[in-house]
């Protein structure tokens, strides 16, 4: 899973448009089945290391 820390992103939106399976979404434009997940989201964010390569999306 990834998180995006919503303290340290500048709602640019650029990663709305790139990501490959549409599962990232501003928070004005968050649809009501995933609002559970920003509580989660914002937790776990400062937690995780960043990502800084580009990899492939993975299906599981
Ligand atoms: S690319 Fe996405 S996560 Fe990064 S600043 Fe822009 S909206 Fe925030």
């Amino acid at each position: 899973m990834l998180f995006i820390d919503p303290e340290k992103c500048i709602d640019c939106e650029a990663c709305t448009h790139e990501c490959p399976t549409s599962a990232i979404f501003m928070d004005a434009n968050l649809p009501e089945q995933w609002k559970e997940y920003q509580a989660l989201n914002a937790e776990m964010s400062p937690l995780c290391p960043g990502i800084f390569e580009k990899k492939e999306p993975q299906n599981n």
